[in-house]
């Protein structure tokens, strides 16, 4: 295989799986000053964290983007006229050791279009991840995509040699799917998730009794949903989130906002693709439903279907819900001080550990950072003087915004906000 050739297909195939956010990827200006094999400046170089929490760079392609699925929303899809191209297992593995060698990378994230069959293309996934681990003595990180409607048996290969596996959603409602893929069929995704799921618990048992026992999966599974290709609401994107978080314990959802790339009545229009803080809020709401104690229905309901791109999640139920506030900073049960637009589980930490010795204050909340300027209206400490001065939800969101000098007036900004 020519340098030139193999260049060329990681051109196309890096550029193929850039569609996938799932790997938490953004992308890497990496150069190869020598100008050898792998200038990786846009070539499917993107970061990713790991069960550790640190930042690794991957290897990010697909291994071929044939497919014989014709999925409306996707690039790959079989009646787009695109370039084709397909790694062999080998030289997905020899380009992982050379870039891994030469430190542009510290792992792989390897998806696929689906060419002959499922199992037919996990297995070839499996392979790379097999070879990397038993004959090259890869220690890297491999995140592998789990092929809709794969065999528990690959599935089950796949978790030994895979630190994560992720199938994709795709579409968060039945209804959409079959609109936009209606070969597809949601037990396909399902089928390897519920695998993945019971071996996790299976391997983790076993680990108890037998040391030797190996890992499997230990990074855990995560999905990916496209958002705004079928017309879904958030509040029906979050119940969508909310299952499957909890029925098939996933370390993460990923929130994909649809491109409109093609023509197809069933999709929305060309030049209409959805805000970045559409994205954004998701992640919010989905990050306040894991870590804040929050559930979906407290967030998005009937009368509230859609989330407001204004103001973020917390701040909007605060403002829906003010006759919960003013909170005492010196007296609030933890769940209530989490709830406090301004105050992130950190400092909801700082406050109860401090409050031990002291009765807090403004000046105590400031030197711990709480962010003052939103927290003030729903807060009382020690000082007492309460900031709200009556006002409505509406009249209170206005103010916020007025004094607000950037996270809710920067309505694109491109990097995700999460809470202070
Ligand atoms: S099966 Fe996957 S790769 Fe193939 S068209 Fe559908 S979404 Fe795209």
């Amino acid at each position: 295989m020519s340098f030139e050739r193999t260049q060329e297909k990681l051109k196309i195939l890096a550029d193929a799986a850039k569609y996938d956010v799932s790997c938490a990827s953004s992308g890497s200006k990496r150069n190869n000053a020598s100008k050898g094999l792998g200038d990786a400046t846009g070539m499917g170089i993107c970061h990713s964290y790991t069960e550790d929490g640190r930042c690794v760079s991957l290897l990010k392609i697909l291994l071929t983007n044939y497919c014989i699925f014709d999925c409306a929303y996707c690039v790959t899809r079989k009646s787009n006229d695109i370039k084709r191209a397909a790694f062999q297992v080998q030289e997905v593995v020899d380009l992982t050791i050379n870039f891994y060698r030469r430190n542009y990378i510290e792992g792989l994230f390897l998806s696929s279009g689906i060419f002959k069959s499922a199992d037919y293309t996990m297995e070839r996934l499996v392979a790379v991840a097999k070879k990397l681990r038993l004959e090259e003595n890869f220690n890297g990180y491999i995140h592998l995509k789990s092929i809709p409607g794969a065999s528990d048996e690959l599935m089950k290969e796949a978790g030994l040699y895979a630190d994560r596996l992720s199938v994709n959603i795709e579409i968060p409602t039945e209804e959409g799917l079959k609109l936009l893929a209606p070969e597809k069929r949601r037990e396909d995704f399902i089928k390897p998730m519920v695998k993945v799921k019971n071996e996790i618990i299976l391997y983790k048992s076993e680990k108890k009794l037998i040391k030797s026992t190996p890992k499997f999966a230990p990074g855990g599974q995560s999905t990916q949903m496209i958002i705004g290709a079928s017309g879904e609401s958030d509040q029906q994107i979050m119940w969508t989130s909310n299952y499957f978080y909890k029925k098939f314990n996933l370390k993460r959802v990923y929130y994909s906002g649809y491109i409109p790339i093609s023509y197809d009545a069933r999709l929305p229009q060309i030049g209409t693709a959805v805000p970045m803080l559409r994205e954004n809020r998701l992640y919010q709401t989905d990050w306040l439903m894991r870590f804040y104690g929050f559930e979906v229905h407290e967030i998005l309901n009937q009368e509230h279907q859609n989330l407001d791109l204004e103001v973020d999640p917390k701040l909007g139920w605060a403002l829906r819900n003010l006759e919960q506030f003013p909170v005492d900073v010196n007296k609030a049960e933890k769940r209530m001080l989490a709830r406090v637009p301004g105050l992130g589980m950190k400092s909801v930490y700082k406050i109860i550990e401090a409050r031990r010795f002291r009765n807090l204050n403004w000046e105590h909340l400031q030197r711990m950072g709480v962010a003052l300027n939103r927290a003030k209206y729903f807060l009382i400490c020690e000082s007492r003087n309460f900031e709200r001065r009556d006002l409505t939800g509406p009249q209170l969101k206005s103010l916020i915004l007025q004094n607000s000098t950037s996270k809710y007036q920067k309505v694109l900004s491109p990097q995700l906000n999460l809470f202070d």
